[in-house]
């Protein structure tokens, strides 16, 4: 595979010029200095500044191909008629994602497709192409632990394009025929590297794995919960605490439970949660999981178990975003401490 250099200067042209080509979205600061994904298009005639060097991103992307609301579809007529445009027609080209996003946004495409195929998220994903920057330093100190979850700070395959910071350049390689396409479509934007660059590349990512030093026994927490469930106490303990704001589920890179309802005018779709009682209330009015315990312990053992048995990808990539954004100091990485290290942390 091909392994190019393209300088910091260069970047901000080839978006605009891959924006012919694409739906492209990328990270940029908003007014209050947060980095969110924004997309091009709607911003063509003042691009907001491209920022690959975010510390902290707090929507992961899955909102570009899972929206917070969506219309399905609207009744005319007393006929549903399909929202045919869910999704813009150009392939999307998602620039500046880190691997851990990746790896969430990987596991999302096995989620829309494997009970029944969800032609609202599977249409935008179509073409998609990854352009994967990896993290020099931890996004979330002490919160990340995707050396643990074995999803980054940088990945060794899986990744259309991705990108190492050098300095003034970015070391970038491709890792499928789609990123291979990109760089000979867009040859003129990237340089051809040398023998020094690709050893200067693998010196920063060993740096910045080692700059990850939250490590929990990420695999360790997988075995001893598939092993069986834990006792209800570990459940009660975690319920007794959390508010149940759903702040943790929402941020989450892999959370994809939601909810559909009608209106007078049509059918939407939004994020829901599943640790809210109504998430599993049944029309009769049975809950089977009417205790906070029972859905606290099956967030975490359907991320930790369950999405591992049914798919063999975790739906936990480490990101440390339920950590930060818990207002009463819980995250799965504290779960998984508590579980393998047979400590109370939380
Ligand atoms: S459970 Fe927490 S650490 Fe894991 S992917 Fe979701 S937000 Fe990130
Ligand atoms: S963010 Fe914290 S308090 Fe809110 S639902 Fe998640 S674990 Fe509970």
């Amino acid at each position: 595979m091909s392994k190019k250099l393209i300088f910091k200067e260069d970047i901000e042209s080839l978006v605009k010029k891959a924006a012919l080509d694409f739906d492209v979205y990328f990270p940029a600061r908003d007014s209050s200095g947060d980095c969110q994904f924004v997309r091009f298009s709607e911003e063509k005639k003042n691009l907001p500044k491209l920022c690959l060097d975010y510390d902290n991103l707090i929507i992961p992307p899955k909102s570009i191909f899972f929206p917070q609301i969506e219309r399905m579809f609207t009744f005319k007529k007393g006929m549903a008629v399909e929202n045919t445009q869910p999704h813009h027609l150009l392939p999307k080209l998602i620039f500046g994602i880190r691997a851990c996003d990746l790896r969430g946004l990987q596991f999302s495409d096995v989620f829309f497709k494997r009970n029944f195929a969800d032609k609202y998220y599977l249409g935008r994903i179509k073409n998609r192409l990854t352009v994967l920057v990896g993290c020099t330093k931890p996004l979330r100190e002490n919160k990340c632990f995707c050396v643990s979850a074995k999803t980054g700070p940088f990945l060794e395959k899986d990744f259309d394009l991705q990108f190492t910071d050098l300095g003034r350049s970015y070391f970038v390689e491709a890792g499928s025929k789609e990123g291979e396409r990109f760089l000979k479509k867009y040859k003129n934007f990237f340089k051809d590297s040398g023998k020094e660059d690709s050893l200067l590349t693998v010196e920063i990512k060993k740096k910045a794995s080692e700059s990850i030093t939250l490590r929990v026994d990420f695999f360790g927490a997988i075995k001893k919960l598939m092993k069986g469930g834990l006792p209800q106490e570990n459940y009660q303990r975690i319920g007794e605490r959390c508010i149940y704001c759903a702040g943790c589920l929402y941020v989450c890179p892999t959370c994809t439970c939601f909810n559909v309802f009608d209106y007078k005018d049509g059918r939407l779709r939004n994020w829901d949660a599943c640790i809210f009682e109504g998430y599993t209330r049944e029309a009769s009015t049975h809950n089977p999981r009417v205790e906070k315990w029972q859905r606290t312990a099956r967030r975490y053992e359907h991320k930790l178990k369950y999405d591992y048995q049914t798919t063999g990808m975790s739906g936990c990539v480490g990101c440390g975003r339920c950590l930060e954004s818990c207002p009463v100091n819980i995250g799965i990485s504290k779960f998984i401490q508590e579980i393998t290290e047979n400590k109370k942390i939380m």
